[in-house]
């Protein structure tokens, strides 16, 4: 079923009764790209570049990223790349980096945090590699910061990317004006969203980290797994409220935490309004499919008794209430 599935699925899909949804893939290295494209991603919802750091004893030079970001580019010709930039701190180690010993890593120097501190000359090198190719993209190319917690982290990194393009033009070195948007994975986003939509060109809910946070349970930690899961209450509400804070401004808003990729949530995500829904490309296949069977007014509706939930038990009986529950 599967393999049909990918086989129908191969373009944009809309709800049953017309309400397009972009399904992309989550990618971690250049390795994916053909998979993802082979299993109907429309685009790239979160290309992590991490692994361009990772296993080596120096950072990538700017040609060495110019040249992955371009790759990716080229495997989706027609559809938009959506660059993070490095995402380092936390759970996600650099030798050469020289990260501090924090007793609480995920709230130390992490994700754009670091971009706009220690590691200033890494974030204005990898801006350059990404206006060059965005250049060469005609539009495809966008760019997402990991991490926001204020408005003034966007407005100093949107100010790095100014300065950025405008040393390239000094230089004459062709580039473009990519979309720059923010990652909501952080409570105080959340919060923010109204303020962020208002600057960014689109919001994406990182709802791995953002559950972290929400309820306060280190990822990874077995023994606080349940709190992790994207049902209870609280992250639903955390999700709605971002979404709600996108519509009537210009910015569009998608998800690409784990939460995208779960078939038995699709209608509940369509639901709360997401324009984008961004996975692992294994799934995409089937949240394809999902899609292409929810009615979109029957999903507002669900989203809204979900909202109303008090406890992830009455939102998992609500989920397995939907009629195309196998
Ligand atoms: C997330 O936090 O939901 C996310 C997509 O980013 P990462 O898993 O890379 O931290
Ligand atoms: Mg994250």
């Amino acid at each position: 079923e599967r393999e049909d599935a990918a086989e129908v699925h191969a373009g944009a899909v809309t709800t049953a009764d017309g309400v397009p949804i972009e399904v992309a893939a989550n990618v971690g290295h250049p390795s994916e790209l053909a998979g993802a494209a082979d299993r109907g991603a429309d685009g790239i919802g979160l290309f992590r570049t991490e692994f361009l750091f990772l296993d080596r004893e120096t950072p990538p030079d700017e040609d060495e990223q110019y040249e992955a970001y371009r790759e990716a580019l080229r495997a989706f010709p027609d559809g938009r790349v959506i660059v993070r930039t490095l995402d380092v701190g936390g759970d996600k180690p650099i030798p050469y980096l020289d990260l501090p010993e924090e007793e609480n890593p995920f709230l130390g120097e992490r994700g754009i945090r670091r971009s706009l501190g220690a590691d200033a000359d890494l974030f204005e090198t990898q801006l350059r590699a990404l206006l060059r190719a965005a250049g060469d993209a005609q539009g495809g190319l966008a760019v997402m910061l990991p991490l926001v917690a204020t408005v003034e982290e966007f407005e100093a990194a949107a100010e790095r990317v100014e300065a950025v393009a405008a040393a390239l033009d000094g230089e004459g070195i062709a580039r473009g004006a990519p979309d720059l948007g923010v990652m909501v994975e952080t409570p105080a986003a959340v919060l923010l969203a109204p303020e962020l939509a208002a600057r960014a060109d689109f919001l994406s809910i990182g709802t791995n980290d953002l559950a972290q946070y929400v309820n306060a349970a280190a990822r990874g930690d077995e023994r606080v797994a349940d709190l992790h899961d994207p049902r209870h209450p609280a992250v639903l509400r955390a999700v709605a409220r971002t979404v709600e804070a996108v519509r009537g401004t210009d910015a569009w808003v998608g998800m690409c935490g784990e939460m995208a990729g779960d078939p038995d949530l699709t209608e509940l995500l369509v639901g709360l309004g997401l324009d984008e829904l961004s996975m692992s490309a294994v799934t995409i296949p089937d949240v394809k499919a999902r899609v292409e069977r929810t009615n979109a007014a029957d999903a507002r509706e669900l989203a809204e008794r979900a909202l109303r939930a008090h406890t992830k038990r009455e939102v998992i009986d609500l989920l397995s209430q939907q009629p195309d529950q196998p």
